[in-house]
């Protein structure tokens, strides 16, 4: 997958890219990543790339030349365009999945007061990690290739993500590791019995009612499969009787 990122700001991600995960796919050829300075595409004596609001109000505004002009320099037939933005579509795991699929990934990173207006409609998809408003696009752009890296085939186990929170509309179950016993604060029994069919049966247990928890609104989103229903049920049998 190639991914383009058009930033005033291309220094944020020096880190991010050569670190963990991301760093090594990027060093195994999963991902190859590429900045464009927007500035570069300022026509004017001081290399302008805003100005202040038609209008009034406070901060700058993102000018269309410069942004288009970096975009057009980079846009392919197979290119998909991401517009950071705190008024975009949600972004979610299953957002990361349809990136993944992707051949060619185009972050347009906003900052200052944000970008004009008109260069919405030149992006596939615009797009909010959440509701708040960060400086600039820049950490939305790297928290989605994050997401969309580890989902890339050789980036990670095959198969570790699957049981991940958010893959199935669910949280992921408790997970443990040694020691058995800390300081008295133990790890279930079941983890240790080395009965696959019961652990599982567990795991499936505790993702259940960890979301109904946690994530009401989640789990009040989520179909029970055959399987599930019957452990909720068997479980809420087993409390009742108590
Ligand atoms: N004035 C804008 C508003 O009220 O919607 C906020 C602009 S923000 C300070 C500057 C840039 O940061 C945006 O253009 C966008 O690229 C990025 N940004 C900020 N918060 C974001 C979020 N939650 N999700 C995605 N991008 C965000």
């Amino acid at each position: 997958m190639k991914i383009t990122v058009l930033t005033l700001f291309p220094e944020m991600f020096n880190d991010f890219l050569s670190t963990s995960i991301v760093g090594r796919s990027i060093s195994r050829g999963l991902a190859e990543v590429e900045f464009v300075q927007i500035r570069d595409f300022a026509h004017d004596r001081y290399r302008h790339v805003d100005d202040s609001p038609f209008g009034g109000g406070a901060g700058m505004v993102m000018k269309v030349q410069p942004v288009l002009d970096a975009l057009n320099s980079v846009k392919q037939e197979n290119s998909y365009t991401l517009l950071m933005s705190p008024a975009g579509t949600a972004f979610s795991q299953k957002k990361a999945h349809e990136y993944a699929r992707k051949d060619h990934l185009i972050f347009l990173c906003g900052h200052y007061e944000g970008l004009d207006h008109r260069i919405e409609k030149y992006a596939d998809e615009c797009v909010s990690i959440g509701d708040y408003v960060l400086t600039g696009g820049e950490l939305p752009a790297m928290v989605i290739m994050d997401s969309v890296i580890r989902l890339l085939r050789g980036s990670i186990t095959e198969g570790s993500t699957e049981e991940e929170s958010h893959e199935n509309g669910l949280l992921e179950y408790p997970q443990y590791t040694q020691p058995a016993d800390y300081n008295g604060d133990k790890v279930p029994d079941i983890l240790l019995s080395g009965n696959h069919a019961k652990i599982r049966e567990w795991r499936i247990l505790q993702s259940l009612l960890l979301t109904r928890e946690k994530r009401p609104d989640l789990f009040a989103k989520h179909v029970l499969s055959k399987e599930e229903e019957k452990i909720l049920k068997k479980y809420e049998k087993e409390q009742n009787e108590k």
